[in-house]
């Protein structure tokens, strides 16, 4: 067995994109189920199609790259460098975008290789991440319809990633409602009206919706069954999605406060410690490089976190039942921080159930 590894259960994963999705479309909405957290592994992209979204999307071309053998629509869900405009009219059906100078690069590269890209233009709704100023989109729009080979496929908005703002009645219907505008004065009906990310569920199980918005874009409610406003656990769905095993290579009683004067750990800052005596650590073969460790939950809640350094973890498992051992395995449940960066490190050995 290659240690340490994720262990990945496509099962799971596709019960909670049915829960998830199901919800979602008896409401009226799709789902674009965003596979950015997992570097956009086809086998797992795969069970999200089987789960039932409508589209894929990603935030880098490295992971759209890898899921073209996936039949569905695919979307970039950052603003597209202009740089790269050629590669996401290879890789991308649909791009979110809020600047005219890269829309007229995508357009240009759409027109060589004949192909028709859409767009779906991003409304800055209070977050203050990306998006268009909504006094500005009616003149934003004027300056696109003439570029023959770009498609305004929706408006969207994004929430909760940089502001903190969470989605509510108030910032929806204004983003559904600046849709219906641009729909009479342009005379055009947009099809993809996209209102945020896993934070949005909270509001989708609590409220009514504000009317025309149809579309999430979803990753972290699925793959790990949580909305993302409160943190709450979707009824139905499961966070035993995918699990890190790390093996012990220490295991000594020692003192809980460090001898010596301290200066800075590894990292540069200053450590405290809370003086509990003599306990019984671990110490794992997994660290800084491959996780965060703020983002692990062990599965013997008897164990406490101590801390980490770039390739070791260092546990309390004074209080646990089980008598740990030398070469064993100790199990962790993710949240999304860790889950990001343990499918991005490449010293982690990604084990699927299917
Ligand atoms: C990452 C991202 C999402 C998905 O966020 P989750 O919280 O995982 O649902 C949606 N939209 C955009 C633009 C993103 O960058």
């Amino acid at each position: 067995m290659d240690l340490p590894r994720i262990v990945i259960d496509l099962k799971k994963i596709e019960n909670n994109c049915r829960v998830v999705v199901e919800s979602c479309n008896n409401r009226g909405i799709n789902v674009t189920g965003i596979t950015k957290s997992f570097c956009g592994e086809t086998k797992i992209a795969e069970v999200l199609r089987k789960g039932g979204v409508t589209y894929l999307g990603d935030a880098r071309l490295d992971n759209l790259k890898n899921l073209q053998s996936i039949d569905i629509p695919k979307i970039l869900i950052r603003l597209p460098m202009k740089s790269t405009a050629e590669k996401v009219v290879e890789l991308a059906d649909i791009s979110l975008n809020s600047e005219l100078d890269t829309i007229r690069e995508l357009n240009f590269h759409a027109k060589r290789k004949e192909k028709l890209h859409g767009i779906i233009l991003m409304l800055e709704l209070g977050d203050l991440r990306e998006g268009i100023l909504e006094e500005n989109l009616e003149n934003f729009v004027k300056e696109i319809l003439p570029l023959k080979n770009i498609k305004i496929m929706g408006l969207g908005a994004n929430f909760t990633c940089y502001g903190g703002v969470i989605p509510d009645s108030k910032n929806l219907s204004k983003l559904s409602e600046t849709a219906q505008k641009l729909n009479e004065k342009f005379q055009m009906n947009l099809e993809i009206i996209s209102g945020g990310n896993s934070s949005s569920y909270y509001m989708l199980q609590k409220e009514k919706f504000p009317e025309g918005i149809n579309n999430l874009r979803i990753g972290e409610a699925i793959l790990l069954g949580r909305e993302t406003s409160y943190g709450e656990r979707i009824q139905g769905t499961t966070d035993e999605t995918f699990t890190l095993q790390a093996e012990i290579v220490e295991i000594k009683d020692k003192p809980s406060v460090p001898e010596g004067n301290i200066g800075l750990d590894a990292f540069g800052h200053k450590p405290e410690f809370v003086d509990r005596g003599m306990r019984k650590r671990a110490i794992l073969a997994v660290g800084r490089q491959d996780v965060d460790p703020e983002g692990m939950i062990p599965k013997d809640d008897g164990i406490i976190i101590l801390g980490a350094s770039s390739d070791h973890l260092i546990i309390d498992v004074t209080d646990c039942e089980t008598n740990y051992h030398v070469g064993e395995l100790i199990e962790f449940k993710l949240t999304y921080s860790a889950l990001l960066k343990l499918m991005t490190s490449k010293y982690i050995k990604k084990h699927y159930l299917d």
